[in-house]
């Protein structure tokens, strides 16, 4: 499933730099994850960037937007037409 970010965001914006799908932008009192570019960070990373970096425990699963990780590579893939998927 796509992250989302709750109301304990601080518009710290340290995690914004770290998403490798710029899926994430400055909204009005938080950030926001766009759904359709979030991939859990599935095809770069092991873990979820935005989730590591947040001093909040601001992102988390969104329970709205519940997808398998053959969804998730799907999605990724179709962002990034070509790019072999890596993990670290
Ligand atoms: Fe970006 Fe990964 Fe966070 Fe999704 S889980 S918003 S892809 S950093």
């Amino acid at each position: 499933m796509a992250f989302m970010v709750t109301d304990d965001c601080a518009l710290c914006m340290a995690c914004i730099e770290e998403c490798p799908n710029e899926a994430i932008t400055e909204g009005d009192n938080k950030v926001v994850i766009d759904p359709a570019k979030c991939t859990e960070c599935v095809g770069f990373y092991a873990a979820q960037k935005c989730a590591e970096v947040c001093p909040s425990g601001a992102c988390v699963p969104d329970p709205n937007q519940k997808e398998d990780e053959a969804a998730l590579m799907a999605k990724y893939q179709a962002l990034h037409p070509g790019r072999a998927p890596t993990k670290d």
